[in-house]
């Protein structure tokens, strides 16, 4: 399915200032940021199970880096952008849509709309299709490439702000949110986090699964904002601080407001993520299950795969 462009999701407010005691730190901003992606992907492979967790641990370096390939195809192909997000609002306004509509249904429904809206709960079914052809032709590159994207959709279908009209908080004067939520918060504290999670699971109904997930992110929305909103009313501190990118200072939100917007918000970054690991885990397990779970190269070839 042709999936084309609109904006990018992911602005990046850019305030040059000259100030001392800048932190040299180098920004990646895009859906989850890069740091984020790439460690959900990584910490998906400790979650799968034998023999397949074998199997990409073979590739864990290339699952990881390839996690930022789809933010960096937005530079490159407008039709990239939409693949990254739904606008629900639109879509739950829209007479005869219902969660979990088929491709075709919501394309007639909808016409060429989809690609402003955002079509992420379909391009992940899409290329759920395109990892499990790569299994079932036991391809390695194809099965690390695909998997590595899907990774990516799937995780950016956990971030609530990826879900909503109001993605980075720009008709309720909270510009910046966006990064806030899903770089800041990762890159300032995702070491601490408990990212072990698992064991994968057999996803039976894959279109029920991910709209499962996009409405559960869409329900946080408003959680997300207002917590946002009250954090700033009530933090005493700097709520920004200065950085050196590599070719700008920047302001972003400090890592002690970060701190208390995420206590504010009960851990909801933390858990969003624990449960984007395990999705991005069974949602790889499930394609391998489905393809008729091939052996593959360096596996151990007397398996008996269940379903669960
Ligand atoms: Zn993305």
């Amino acid at each position: 399915m042709p999936l084309p462009a609109h904006n990018t999701h992911t602005p990046a407010r850019t305030v040059f200032l000259r100030l001392a005691g800048i932190i040299p730190i180098i920004l990646f901003l895009s859906g989850w940021g890069f740091h984020a992606h790439k460690t959900i992907n990584y910490y998906a492979v400790f979650a799968l199970p034998q023999p397949l967790q074998t199997f990409y641990q073979k590739h864990h370096e290339e699952i990881r880096e390839l996690a930022v390939r789809p933010d960096q195809m937005r530079n490159t192909n407008p039709a990239e952008a939409p693949r990254h997000y739904i606008d629900l609002e639109y879509y739950l306004e829209l007479s005869g849509f219902q969660p979990g509509i088929t491709w075709e249904k919501i394309r007639k429904l909808a016409g060429d709309s989809v690609y402003q809206w955002g079509t992420l709960p379909w391009t992940i079914q899409h290329t759920y299709t395109k990892l499990v052809d790569a299994f079932r032709n036991q391809d390695v590159s194809q099965i690390i490439w695909w998997s590595a994207i899907l990774g990516h959709y799937v995780a950016d279908a956990h971030v609530p702000l990826h879900t909503t009209v109001n993605y980075d908080g720009q008709l309720t004067n909270q510009h910046g949110i966006h990064a806030l939520w899903e770089s800041r918060i990762p890159e300032y504290f995702s070491h601490q986090w408990d990212s072990i999670v698992g064991p994968a699971h057999y996803i039976t109904d894959l279109n029920d699964w991910i709209w499962q997930i996009i409405l559960t992110s869409h329900s946080k929305v408003d959680s997300v904002l207002h917590t946002e909103r009250l954090a700033r009313e009530q933090f005493t501190g700097n709520t920004d601080t200065t950085i050196l990118t590599t070719y700008s200072e920047r302001r972003i939100p400090s890592r002690a407001f970060c701190a208390y917007y995420d206590s504010l918000m009960n851990h909801l970054v933390e858990r969003r993520w624990r449960k984007a690991i395990h999705a991005v885990a069974s949602i790889w397990y499930s394609a391998w299950v489905d393809a008729g779970h091939p052996t593959l190269p360096g596996m151990p070839s007397a398996t008996s795969p269940t379903h669960h």
